[in-house]
Order: structure tokens, then C-alpha cells, then sequence
């Protein structure tokens, strides 16, 4: 039988757009200390708008790269491409075709434009592939952290676009309502270290890891656990199923895909971290209730 208090939160929790998948992870919300959250989409608004572009290939223009980049990202459904999107719309760009896209897993996009391999990705890739980072690309002259991002062919850059996404309103509020009940807050992200370091600072983030891989953020989680550290992890793509799976508490949110909802114990449908705060909270409240 389903005790009556937790019938109760479940029917109260489908009213907040929550699906409760595992209550007993649910009702361990008290034994949370640490909570890591990714920033695109829960943290930030995941909505991108790009702020700089150009090409340093001398046989591309600006604009090219931009209806380039499109190209590619036409087939993705990252924050990014939408942004990318919306800029070769304004601009009024014809988009070429391309075929053959593929997802480089949290570093990127690939796909054949005009027959020739392009690929699409941020910094942690090019130091990775050794190629080298054209200058100015990161500027000093924007107070906004950006995401930037590289258009490469055969292993060297064709340009570079930078993004910017916003906060959301509601973040702050939730990170020290967090932290006031004693659980630390951290940030995983996929994005890089200017980017991760200015949401931290502007939210008093208890630490925060950048240009993590899928994999990196099952490792970082298991690293807590080992210190005996009882951890909520939230997330929202394909990649994110595996840190979702390992943490003591995994939350999928958003329009999230159907392979994290499948993984984690708690589904939200909206990415709110205000919803994610009360959730803890009322998770903590059921317990006190059931004993
Ligand atoms: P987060 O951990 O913040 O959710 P993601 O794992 O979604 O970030 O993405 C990590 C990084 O991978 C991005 O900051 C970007 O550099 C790169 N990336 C992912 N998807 C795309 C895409 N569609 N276009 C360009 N870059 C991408
Ligand atoms: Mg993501």
C-alpha cells in the first residue's frame, strides 16, 4: 500500500509538473549535502544570442560562416544552434545543405557541407585536437562571460562565433534557499571556464566544474560519494544519463530527452531551479511527516 502523506505529495507533485519515478530517492532528500546542477537551460536561460562573429579564412566571408555554421546546426537541437539560427535568419543568409550530421557527444556538431567535413565545437576541443585558437576570439572587451565556439575544417579553425546567455531571474534566490538548508551548490558544465566562473561568481556558487565531459560529471559525482557526500545531480540530455544514474538523487528537467527521464528518480518539466529548491525542500517535509 502507498502510505497516505506520500499519495498526497505525489498527486500535489504531478499539480508542479514532477513526476516522482523513485520515492524512496525522493524521501532522501534530507540526507542531501551537495547538489550539482548543469548551467544551459537550469541555471542560465539556455536561450543564446550571438554577439561576435568572424571568419579568418580568407576565402569565407563573415557572413559565409555564419550561413555555414547554420547549415550544420539546422540538424541539432542544442541552445546553441537556435542561436545560430536565429542570427543567419536576421541576416537574411541563404543556408547551404548538408548531410551526414552527427553529434560529437558534449563537444560539438559535425556534418558534410558541399562534400567537406565540418565540424563545430568550443575551446576544450581544439586543445584537445591540437589545433590552434585564433586570436581575439576570446574578447576582453565584453563584461558578459561568452560561449565561444569554432568552425573548424581538417584541423584548423575557418572562425569563430561568441554567444551569450542569460541568467535566469530565479537562480539566485534558489542557489542561497539551497544553501541555507546546509547543501552545498555546484555547477558541471560542458561550457568553458569564463563562462563557468561568471555564473559562479554572480550566483556565490559553492565551486563549479568547467568544460566537463558526460563522463567527467559521473566522476565528479562518485568523487563526492567516496568522501561521503549524499548528491542531487539535475540534468537534461542523452549525455547527462549516465551522471543522472549515479547520483543519490537524479533529476531530469526540461524538455528533457526520454533517456535522462528514464534514468532519473525525479522528472521536471520545467528546469526552474526554483522548482528544483522547493522540491528538495518538500522532499525533506514528506520524510518529517511519514516517521
Ligand atoms: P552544458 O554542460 O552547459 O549543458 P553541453 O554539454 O550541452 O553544455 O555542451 C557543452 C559544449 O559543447 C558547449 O559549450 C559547446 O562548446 C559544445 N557544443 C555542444 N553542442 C553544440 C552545438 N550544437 N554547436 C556548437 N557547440 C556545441
Ligand atoms: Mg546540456
Amino acid at each position: 500500500a502507498i502510505p497516505l502523506v506520500a499519495a498526497i505529495s505525489t498527486s500535489h507533485s504531478a499539480k508542479h509538473g514532477l513526476l516522482i519515478r523513485n520515492r524512496t530517492a525522493f524521501e532522501n532528500a534530507r540526507k542531501l549535502s551537495v547538489i550539482i546542477f548543469d548551467k544551459t537551460g537550469t541555471l542560465t536561460k539556455g536561450e543564446f544570442g550571438v554577439t561576435r562573429f568572424k571568419s579568418v579564412d580568407e576565402k569565407l566571408s563573415d557572413d559565409e560562416l555564419i550561413a555555414l555554421a547554420a547549415s550544420i546546426e539546422s540538424h541539432s537541437e542544442h541552445p546553441i544552434a537556435s542561436g545560430i539560427l536565429k542570427k543567419a535568419e536576421s541576416l537574411d543568409l541563404t543556408i547551404p545543405n548538408s548531410s551526414d550530421f552527427e553529434n560529437i557527444t558534449g563537444k560539438g556538431v559535425q556534418a558534410k557541407v558541399d562534400g567537406q567535413s565540418t565540424i563545430i565545437a568550443g575551446p576544450g576541443y581544439l586543445s584537445e585536437q591540437g589545433i590552434e585558437e585564433p586570436e581575439g576570439s576570446f574578447g576582453s572587451d565584453h563584461d558578459e562571460a561568452e560561449t565561444v565556439i569554432y568552425v573548424i575544417r581538417e584541423k584548423s579553425v575557418l572562425g569563430y562565433i561568441a554567444l551569450a546567455d542569460e541568467i535566469r531571474p530565479e537562480s539566485a534566490d534558489a542557489v542561497k534557499t539551497l544553501q541555507d538548508d546546509g547543501i552545498k551548490v555546484i555547477m558541471a558544465t560542458g561550457d568553458n571556464e569564463e563562462v563557468a566562473k561568471a555564473v559562479s561568481d554572480k550566483l556565490q556558487l559553492d565551486g563549479y566544474h568547467a568544460g566537463v565531459s558526460p563522463e567527467d560529471k559521473s566522476s565528479i559525482i562518485k568523487e563526492l560519494q567516496d568522501k561521503g557526500e549524499f548528491v542531487a545531480m539535475t540534468g537534461d540530455g542523452v549525455n547527462d544519463a549516465p551522471a543522472l544514474a549515479q547520483a543519490d538523487i537524479g533529476i531530469a528537467v526540461g524538455s528533457g530527452t526520454d533517456v535522462a527521464a528514464e534514468t532519473a528518480d525525479i522528472v521536471l518539466v520545467n528546469s526552474n531551479p526554483e522548482d528544483i529548491a522547493s522540491l528538495i525542500l518538500f522532499g525533506e517535509a514528506t520524510h518529517k511527516k511519514m516517521v
